[in-house]
């Protein structure tokens, strides 16, 4: 995969059913984290752009979107799913090469966007209101109507899969999207848009402007034409857009991000449980929002898992995305500087184990070796702040009341997970763990986009995934006659 192998214009937004150059006549550079090297140039989109877009939208609500039955956009929707299927190679690499992510992550990336695709389109014309009894001579009613123009900003850590939670579910409810990808990483979401064309989305009912958060992103979140927006990244700029969406009043969807636990306790299948502590935290090389940072083991078998994980964590293999090793490179070299401040500091703390940079690695790539921390106080910044990288800790409890307390003891609450036998035990944690979703004796479910997902506190608020994403951008309206 080169730049070469890029089919669709790169430099170029895609609105209102056209590749059109940006009003900035400007460009960004796209690197390539596995060895640091120029991908190709994308478009600076700005506010001039953004404004085309949500008028590319507004109107696509007008015209044949917009009139469309819910049946109708399910079958594009699957049209969509099958073409990003038949094209799953090509997506993956270029995910891969843009991500740094490792092929087999990436590929995984492409089928859960086309089950994004397939589960909405086929759940939309299965959702309805209700009537509701009242007084004598009343019918009452509600209907479900989209919210209008909705507006997508997306990170640089899964952008197929998300642009898959997101705009699919926001297409199915008969929304039209302008989707703003990361700086960082955004062919694939350019290249959906083009898969969006071939599979015959009409003109406007998706729009694409890549380009900086400061510029296109501030001006989407803050243009009054957009009635609802969604947003996965960080907490800070999670602020700003929550900000800007008051100065319109318009919902959000707030996927922040999280420093997820797993709590193994005394009477755990330790071997099953194994492969889900590692993995959970080195996947996408930890830059995932549900990565599981933290790992809580009571006293008994804290040894054995201590020593077992650190067995894994040294046969990890970091290297370039289409070497397909364990773990891939951080998304930029700004990343890794992020991720080795968290490294130093963590000295003085007790490292288990570390992974291996592979030797022909390229320097100029953005890797850091994994790195599992054992003996961590609940309370240091290593247990507290969200790294996004690979980088695990290992905390010990003595009793249950205490494995609660830090779980819950962060500012977070996104993921959490219970290795335990007891039924009872799973059933209590599963009500008192401060999470969007509490899995037992499993983490993640293999990311299930029929499970509804998302957090609390500085995780975030509103839910995504499942039918709850489909409310989610949609609007009650209740109707009542009185007939007599
Ligand atoms: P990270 O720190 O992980 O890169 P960010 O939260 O900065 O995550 O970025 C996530 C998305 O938000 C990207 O598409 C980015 O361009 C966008 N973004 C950044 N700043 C703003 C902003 N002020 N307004 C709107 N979008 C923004």
């Amino acid at each position: 995969m080169s730049s070469e192998d890029i089919w669709f214009d790169t430099r170029r937004c895609f609105i209102g059913g056209a590749w059109v150059e940006s009003d900035s006549g400007e460009d960004l550079e796209l690197t390539n984290p596995s060895n640091g090297k120029i991908i190709c140039s994308i478009v600076r989109g700005n506010t001039a752009d953004i404004e085309r877009a949500v008028t590319a939208a507004s109107k696509a609500l007008e015209d044949s979107w917009g009139r469309m039955t819910a049946p109708e956009r399910g079958r594009i929707l699957f049209r969509l799913g099958q073409l990003v299927l038949d094209n799953t190679e090509t997506l993956a690499r270029l995910e891969a090469m843009d991500v740094g992510k490792p092929l087999t992550q990436a590929r995984a990336d492409v089928i859960a966007l086309a089950r994004y695709l397939e589960f909405y389109g086929g759940a939309v014309d299965k959702v309805h209101g209700e009537t509701i009894p009242y007084l004598d001579g009343y019918t009452v009613y509600t209907l479900r109507e989209r919210h209008g123009v909705t507006g997508h900003i997306i990170p640089w850590n899964y952008p197929m899969q998300i642009i898959g939670r997101s705009v699919g579910a926001a297409l199915a409810m008969g929304n039209a999207a302008v989707l703003k990808p990361a700086e960082e990483a955004c062919l694939t979401a350019l290249a959906f848009a083009d898969l969006a064309r071939q599979a015959g989305l009409p003109a406007g009912a998706l729009n694409v402007v890549p380009g900086l958060g400061a510029e296109a992103g501030a001006a989407l979140t803050q243009h009054p034409g957009v009635q609802h927006i969604s947003f996965t990244g960080s907490v800070g700029v999670g602020k700003l857009i929550q900000a800007a969406a008051a100065q319109n009043v318009v919902p959000v969807t707030l996927e922040l991000g999280g420093k997820s636990p797993q709590l193994v306790f005394e009477d755990a299948d330790v071997e099953k449980a194994l492969p889900f502590l590692v993995n959970a935290g080195i996947q996408n090389a930890g830059q995932t929002c549900s990565a599981s940072s933290r790992i809580l083991v009571h006293s008994s078998r804290y040894d054995e898992v201590v020593s077992k994980m650190a067995a894994r964590y040294r046969n990890l293999q970091v290297g370039p995305a289409m070497d397909d090793l364990d773990v891939g490179p951080l998304i930029s070299q700004r990343q890794k500087t992020i991720v080795e401040g968290f490294l130093e500091r963590g000295k003085g703390l007790e490292v288990a184990a570390e992974g291996d940079i592979t030797s022909d690695a390229p320097s100029d790539g953005a890797y850091v070796r994994p790195t599992l921390y054992s003996g961590v106080s609940p309370d240091h910044v290593l247990a507290q702040q969200e790294i996004f990288g690979p980088v695990q800790v290992i905390i010990p409890f003595s009793d249950e009341e205490e494995a609660v307390r830090i779980a819950n003891g962060t500012p977070f609450g996104l993921v959490a997970s219970v290795w335990s036998d007891s039924g009872a035990r799973q059933m209590r944690l599963a009500k008192k763990l401060r999470a969007g979703q509490v899995f037992l004796n499993n983490y993640g479910a293999g990311g299930g986009v029929e499970l509804p997902f998302g957090g609390a506190g500085l995780s975030g608020h509103g839910r995504e995934k499942g039918f709850e994403a489909l409310y989610g951008f949609s609007t009650l309206k209740t109707v009542a006659a009185h007939h007599g």
